[in-house]
């Protein structure tokens, strides 16, 4: 009689799972700056995937004076450029100033952006110096030893396209595998976690940007519209200008974070499309037609809005001294938002000097024009805009009160 022998008397025995890695120790540090202001959920959505605690990703603070002086000094570089050249404050805090130390730093080489414009424009590149910057500021602390390795830091700066989706997985991986033990389906994953918490943020932002809009419809009041690059909201850069404009009760929107939804859009910008003018909302060709660089292009395209937009009666336009990618587009970004009479003022030289009392008496200047003469600009724009608008409430449909007996028989 066969003895019965059953199938899997010789398989191989599933193996135990490998013993899932425990990244929730490891202390990742940030420096904010440069594309970071824009891209941040990103990279908290990425590391909080791959298993690292929110509480050890560790966000340097807000440039100042205070934390170059006393963690960036006699570590810098040649660059003319003030947001690239603060850097070095930024990683020596981070590896200096903190009481509990950081295990890695994390400091991006961003290629291009994931950027609204993207499929509207020729490119979202990001400045070369920008996105050069890690590896300038590194040598800064390698000059004379290797100051990451004596405090027991490892460096990474993963050069990444985030505006190309698709080849992100394998440059990550590529960067991150041995400092990070990664295999290449969690970094896929991971990068997927980064790219929702990136766009939920987004969104979010831009709901609260048309919750302002709406106020300002609602109420007739003027807000002011913030043309610059996503770094230009580090005070120790932006010296918090637009903070300043606030506080005399005028809200504030950026560019970065305009709402997108189709209703808007459409109001602001189908009649242009319908007469062939432009293909979409944010098409910027007619004005723009080399469009390669993500931040400029958005800059651009803001301004377009704030031309239309009856409420925005003011914008302010930030960029740093030197700028060489903003050069190009100081004029027509100025003659496209004046071209409606909306007022436009230009803080240009950011950087060039320590512009406290010079920077107060413009905004008190800024202040007394929006106030005099937003009420005319808001009837002026919004007499050039069709019925009805998104923003206000719809209109009551018409009901005809009738006259019980008569009017009911006359129907009759
Ligand atoms: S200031 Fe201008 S040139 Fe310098 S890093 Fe910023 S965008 Fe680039």
């Amino acid at each position: 009689m066969p003895i019965p022998i059953s199938l899997t008397w010789f398989g191989k025995k599933r193996s135990a799972a490998p013993p899932p890695k425990d990244r929730s120790r490891l202390r990742v540090g940030i420096p904010k700056v440069l594309n970071i202001w824009s891209t941040h959920q990103f990279w908290v959505g990425f590391l909080t995937a791959l298993g690292i605690a929110p509480e050890n990703i560790i966000f340097s603070s807000d440039t100042s004076e205070e934390q170059y002086r006393e963690f960036g000094k006699g570590r810098g570089t040649v660059d003319c450029c003030y947001p690239v050249k603060c850097i070095s404050g930024h990683y020596g805090e981070l590896l200096f100033g903190l009481k509990k130390k950081i295990d890695i730093l994390l400091s991006p080489m961003i290629y291009s952006l994931p950027s609204f414009l993207r499929g509207h424009v020729l490119d979202t590149l990001t400045c070369t110096r920008v996105m050069a910057g890690p590896e300038n500021i590194k040598a800064g602390f390698l000059k004379e030893r290797d100051v990451f390795a004596e405090n027991g830091v490892i460096y990474a700066s993963p050069f990444v396209s985030l505006g190309e989706p698709a080849v992100v997985p394998d440059q990550l991986y590529e960067a991150l595998k041995d400092i990070l033990q990664l295999d290449y389906e969690e970094t896929e994953r991971a990068v997927e976690a980064g790219y929702r918490a990136l766009e939920a943020f987004n969104q979010k932002m831009r709901q609260h940007s048309r919750e302002v809009l709406t106020w300002c419809a609602r109420n007739d009041r003027p807000c002011v519209f913030v043309l610059a690059r996503p770094y230009h909201m580090d005070p120790g850069i932006g010296h918090e200008i637009e903070a300043s404009i606030q506080a005399h009760g005028f809200p504030i929107l950026w560019v970065q974070y305009f709402p997108l939804d189709d209703d808007l859009m459409d109001w602001l910008f189908g009649q242009e499309i319908r007469a062939g003018r432009i293909r979409s909302p944010f098409d910027i060709s007619d004005v723009w037609p080399s469009s390669y660089s993500s931040n400029t292009n958005e800059i651009l395209w803001g301004a377009k809005v704030a031309a239309r937009c009856p409420w925005i009666t003011c914008v302010i336009r930030f960029s740093s001294y030197e700028c060489g990618m903003d050069q190009p587009t100081y004029t027509p970004t100025q003659k496209i938002v004046e071209a409606t009479g909306t007022l436009f003022f230009k803080f240009g030289d950011l950087d060039a000097t320590k512009p406290a009392g010079s920077i107060k008496i413009r905004v008190e200047t800024i202040v007394h024009y929006v106030e005099k003469y937003s009420p005319e600009i808001i009837r002026r724009k919004r007499a050039w805009l069709p019925d009805p608008c998104p923003l206000l409430p719809s209109p009551e449909p018409v009901t005809q009160t009738l006259e019980p007996e008569t009017d009911v028989a006359r129907a009759f």
